[in-house]
């Protein structure tokens, strides 16, 4: 490989990816993720802001300790206590990135920072050297740099190259720049910026206005060499640059860009699907690359050029970004060894600890449904849930409605110490058996969350087809979100408002 070509692929979704409203993770998901970003082979992994909180110096501290290949980044502000959690938390790794910022345009000096164009130089430089005694590995962005003075801009640069930093990465935080603009900031800033051929410049853009992925490609253009991004594109408002359509725009246009990164395509899907489900975000479905009709060729006049040569309309096939289409059908007679071999093939790992629950699953949805389709493996695969994780579980489920009077429900639920707790009696509710249900469990749980979303899609085809209920609530000035799956739509909303709750129970706990 060229290495001047060669684009450091820089993952920040459990970073800036988490940040999104809704998308907090626990400590076993994140690592969960980072080891599908491991096997994705991304070059750099931002784990998290160590500073932030003690919950994410601890999510740092595990994936740097469990994670070896890609280089581990935290990021932390330019003060000592920061740059010191950040260096604690990447300890357990040799492969290590301390990532730090300060924020350089006019509106966040005089509106955040409350600081003079003098400070935040010195406060940049300082910053860097002080994780510079830390790790040879140091990355500066100066936050907002899309909207900074542009001589400003490039006396700050100065100053961080001066102190040692190795990546200098030119964030656009509110997503304001467009294509060309951007491009002339990099070859200013590598033109005029001395010791510029000394680091790797590294862009981070925002999709407010749709045009994180272009941006960021005019930044590569311009000499850019690192690209920052997360799975689906979450980050906060719009989110960030998509990892999967900027790498696969260098791979599909090899020929116009000459650029090459390490990235193992067929894994976007999977890990795709991996952060949808975690994160309860899902893919719409035009989404490029990844969105369930991004390869989907309806259109009568398509299709019959799709016979004739796939070529005619599709510049990517799907096995290269990891969609394993198949006609095959596993039923009720499918043993261990097929269901697994289909997982493996859909690009999806099990452990030993997840692959029992998972058969189990499988088996009891094959008692319900003639066919399972690829899609409801995808669906069991990313839905079952190792036991202890929740608070609470369901275990049984009884509902009558009738159009004229309304809907009734009784629940049983086990708490993560074995108690089964059930509604005393019927809870009934004029509005039918959902908000029965919604209302039976709030009564044992306790939790009482303002109901925002409730959406319901159908995971396969057929009359048996599993429905997928996605819901997110607001408790306590926060949004959740959780999904449960099921052939049965009232259960479906139950195991994903349990979600939910759970959610919120492990948010609270983490927080006391
Ligand atoms: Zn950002």
């Amino acid at each position: 490989m060229n290495q001047d070509n060669k684009v450091i692929i820089f993952d920040t979704t459990l970073r800036d990816g988490e940040q999104a409203p809704g998308c907090s993770m626990t400590l076993g998901e994140k690592l969960k993720i980072a080891h599908a970003l491991k096997e994705l082979n991304v070059d750099v992994i931002e784990a998290g802001f160590a500073a932030a909180s003690p919950g994410d110096f601890e999510s740092v501290k595990a994936i740097a300790s469990e994670i070896d290949g890609p280089t581990i980044c935290t990021l932390a502000r330019c003060n000592e206590r920061d740059i010191e959690q950040a260096s604690l938390a990447l300890e357990p790794t040799s492969n290590k990135r301390i990532h730090v910022f300060v924020a350089t345009s006019e509106i966040h000096l005089k509106h955040k920072l409350n600081m003079a164009k003098e400070e935040v130089l010195k406060a940049a430089f300082e910053g860097v050297k002080m994780a510079k005694s830390f790790c040879d590995d140091v990355e500066f962005s100066p936050e907002d740099a899309s909207r900074t003075d542009h001589d400003f801009l490039t006396e700050v640069v100065n100053a961080a190259i001066d102190a040692g930093a190795t990546t200098i990465n030119i964030p656009d935080t509110v997503g304001y720049t467009i294509p060309y603009e951007f491009g002339e900031l990099f070859q200013h800033l590598i033109s005029n910026c001395k010791n510029s051929d000394k680091v790797i410049f590294s862009v981070h853009c925002h999709d407010d206005l749709g045009l994180s992925v272009a941006n960021s490609l005019a930044a590569l253009e311009s000499g850019a060499r690192q690209v920052e991004c997360t799975i689906n594109g979450i980050g906060e408002r719009a989110g960030n640059t998509s990892l999967e359509e900027i790498t696969m725009a260098i791979k599909t246009r090899k020929e116009y860009f000459d650029f090459q990164t390490s990235i193992d395509s067929t894994k976007l899907y999977p890990t795709s699907r991996l952060v949808s489900s975690i994160t309860g975000m899902h893919v719409p479905r035009n989404k490029a690359i990844v969105g369930d009709n991004a390869f989907a060729h309806e259109a009568g006049i398509h299709q019959h050029g799709m016979l004739r040569h796939a070529s005619t309309y599709e510049i990517m096939k799907p096995q290269d970004v990891g969609i394993a289409r198949s006609n095959l059908v596993l039923g009720k007679h499918s043993g261990r060894h097929a269901f697994l071999d289909r997982v493996k093939e859909l690009g999806f790992e099990l452990d030993e600890g997840n692959l029992n629950p998972a058969f189990k699953e499988f088996k009891k949805l094959a008692d319900r449904k003639k066919d399972i389709f690829d899609s409801d493996i995808e669906a069991i695969v990313l839905n079952t849930k190792t036991a202890n994780m929740s608070t609470w579980e369901l275990v049984d489920l009884e509902t009558s409605s009738g159009s004229s009077w309304g809907a009734q429900a009784s629940v049983k639920l086990k708490n993560i110490n074995g108690t089964i707790k059930d509604t005393k009696e019927s809870i009934s509710s004029k509005n039918g058996p959902i908000e029965s249900v919604f209302k039976a469990i709030e009564n044992i749980t306790g939790y009482n969350p303002k109901l925002i979303n409730f959406e319901i899609h159908s995971v396969s085809m057929g009359d048996d087809a599993q429905g997928e209920v996605t819901v997110t609530v607001n408790y306590e000035g926060q949004d959740y979100r959780g999904h449960g799956i099921s052939t049965d739509i009232i259960e479906s909303g139950a195991l994903a408002y349990l979600e939910v709750i759970n959610r919120i129970d492990r948010n609270k706990n983490k927080n006391n």
